[in-house]
């Protein structure tokens, strides 16, 4: 993902919008991989100012992701903010003075890209908010089948269990410290 700044070089203070969008390969992440269902976005505000570029903006995508309850698949959007500074000297300086590098007439935006998306990228989920997960058991998915193996446990029913003798001794425990 780049952006030709020759006409921004040229006049300083002068703030630019843009909308970029590119299709990214999957990313590595600790042993997970990063899919990518949509083009990353990138809504960047960015102004010269005599030494280096101040950037800022949105990056969004969409994941394609693996529930962490029932493995089923699915999509999760996602949106970062970002607030950047591009200056012209090496990759080395540049990381040393914690700003991105640049060369020529081209800010190459790939290295924020990929370390925003490293950093905020989400790599749990759930496929839903209330997802049932899988029987431990015969590891059916529940969301879709209601297996014999699970009795269904239901809270009215977990009230009705008598509290046990040794909640009740701890309740009275509890009610001596409070007095
Ligand atoms: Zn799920
Ligand atoms: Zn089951």
């Amino acid at each position: 993902m780049k952006i030709n700044v020759a006409t921004e070089l040229k006049s300083a203070g002068r703030a630019v919008g843009r909308h970029l969008e590119e299709d990214y390969a999957p990313v590595e992440l600790g042993g997970h991989k990063l899919v990518f269902t949509v083009p990353i976005g990138v809504d960047i505000t960015y102004v010269y100012d005599g030494e280096g570029f101040n950037a800022q903006g949105v990056l969004s995508s969409e994941l394609l992701m693996n529930c962490t309850k029932c493995n089923s698949e699915f999509r999760q959007p996602f949106s970062v903010e970002f607030s950047e500074r591009f200056i012209k000297t090496s990759e080395d300086e540049a990381e040393e003075l914690e700003c991105y590098a640049f060369s020529g007439e081209v800010l190459e935006l790939d290295k924020m890209v990929l370390d925003l998306i490293v950093l905020n990228a989400p790599v749990y989920g759930l496929c839903k908010p209330d997802c049932k997960g899988l029987c431990p058991q015969c590891g059916c998915d529940l969301n879709i089948t209601q297996c014999a193996c699970v009795p269904i446990a239901d809270e009215d029913e977990e009230e009705e269990i008598p509290p046990s003798p040794f909640a009740q001794l701890a309740k009275l425990l509890n009610n001596e410290e409070e007095v």
